[in-house]
């Protein structure tokens, strides 16, 4: 049986200069190579494929895609790209999906062309969908699966999806031509978070945190380090500073084996502890992301981020003197968001005056409460990375563009496309940045 995992192609693809490797489409083709090692990956985006995927079929094939599962690679239009590869495929073929969007939204999947969706952690899934593909007797025994027999939608028995990240394998970059993607490597040790940010999916859909412990990572990064020479590494982890033993052992791994690699992380401010970030930065971590959203405390509270405006400016003055680049998010256009609030989010960037800053627009992701509450402004849609404002009100966007213009006074750098990345090689240490593209990792990251 030929076995093909897919990362589908972006709308438009995404910019070369920002592109990582797919880690999580890499962790399910790994989990899949273990029994069946013929498996393949389709990076569809990075190699800027069209959605013709028959030359890589044989007689018999099954084709997994991997859209929006534990990266947030994708823009909502790759979905498209899904479907066309699905119509213009000539050979027998079996489409198995796994991610978020057709956990939540199975019916348009099944409705085009896809035979099975695996409901949530797909990890402990794959390999029994796989091995039963053609015999649903074995396959409705499976739980957390959807499919359509005799033009009827079956949904197999539900249970609560377990989050085992720790136990998960190296994904085997092998797998795709590494070349392809940027230099700063990217890396996963753990799943999930002890949030419940109202806008972010990872608390809903991954339930309780997991990651792996310290040996494993130091596994990970040595073999980047001899393989790929790999100078700068990101973690891509939703929260990576949960648990802080294994943090902590982590940093002391790394300083008794003299590993030499710069580091970046996304953290949570509910998870700051100064002890734990010196140990980092003496570890050589560089570059620290927190995600603030707001400096308004009433959509702090609406969020459910629950964070203290003056505990916030503590934490990044902190971080900064430590000697971090540190780079933080907002939101400009949450449910609710008056002129005032802006104004309130603009004086608090402009004190935090972080290195980097990424002003987001809300991505309304299906399986969120804020998604929940507002399907009229989103539209029944998924916004992945969206860079126009959801809410049409003049206040908010002439508000916007204030903030824009104070921002470029204060000598930002505005990336507003992702092909403005283009001009930027590197930059000199402190070179502020704000953007509404996903941002270039690695930037002036300097020992
Ligand atoms: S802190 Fe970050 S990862 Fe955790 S729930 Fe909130 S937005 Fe999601």
């Amino acid at each position: 049986m030929n076995i093909i995992v897919i990362n589908p192609g972006n709308k438009p693809y995404t910019n070369k200069t920002i592109v990582a490797e797919p880690l999580d489409v890499l962790m399910i083709a790994t989990i899949i190579e273990k029994k069946y090692p013929q498996v393949k990956v389709l990076d569809m985006d990075s190699n800027r494929l069209n959605n013709d995927i028959n030359k890589y079929l044989e007689e018999k094939n099954i084709v997994i895609f991997v859209y929006d599962y534990q990266l947030p690679l994708h823009t909502s239009n790759a979905i498209e790209n899904i479907f066309e590869v699905i119509k213009n495929t000539q050979k027998p073929t079996k489409f198995i999906i796994i991610g978020k969007t057709s956990t939540y939204y199975y019916q348009k999947f099944l409705d085009n062309g896809i035979d099975i969706i695996i409901k949530g952690i797909a990890d402990d899934k794959v390999l029994p969908v796989i091995d039963n593909i053609n015999c649903e007797e074995e396959l409705s025994k499976i739980p957390n699966i959807i499919y359509k027999k005799d033009n009827k939608i079956i949904k197999t028995t539900s249970v609560p999806s377990k989050n085992l990240f720790s136990t998960m394998p190296i994904p085997n970059r092998k797998l795709v031509s590494m070349d392809n993607y940027m230099d700063t490597r990217t890396m996963i040790t753990s799943r999930g978070c002890i949030g419940t940010c109202k806008f972010c999916t990872t608390p809903y859909f991954y339930g309780k945190w997991s990651g792996k412990p310290a040996e494993e990572i130091i596994k990970e990064i040595e073999m980047l380090i001899k393989e790929y020479h790999t100078k700068k590494i990101i973690f891509l982890d939703d929260n990576m500073i949960v648990d802080k033993e294994r943090i902590m052992n982590l940093c002391r791994e790394i300083k008794r084996k003299k590993i030499k690699c710069l580091f970046g992380c996304l953290c949570s401010i509910k998870c700051y502890d100064y002890e734990m970030l010196k140990e980092m930065y003496e570890s050589g971590f560089r570059w620290v992301h927190f995600g603030i959203e707001s400096g308004s405390e009433r959509l702090l509270k609406l969020m459910h981020k629950d964070m203290d405006i003056s505990y916030i400016k503590k934490v990044i003055k902190e971080v900064k003197e430590l000697g971090y680049r540190v780079r933080t998010s907002f939101i400009l256009d949450y449910p609710t968001t008056t002129k005032e609030d802006l104004q309130t989010t603009k004086d608090l960037i402009l004190e935090l005056n972080p290195h980097e800053l990424r002003l987001h627009y809300l991505a309304y992701r299906v399986g969120t409460p804020i998604y929940n509450e507002n399907k009229d402004i989103s539209n029944g849609s998924q916004y992945i990375h969206s860079n126009k404002p959801n809410i049409k009100n003049n206040e908010i966007t002439t508000e916007v563009n204030n903030i824009i213009e104070s921002l470029q006074k204060d000598n930002y750098h505005l990336i507003t496309e992702e092909t403005d990345w283009n001009k930027y090689t590197d930059l000199p240490k402190n070179t502020k940045i704000a953007a509404f593209t996903p941002i270039k990792y690695g930037m002036c990251w300097y020992e």
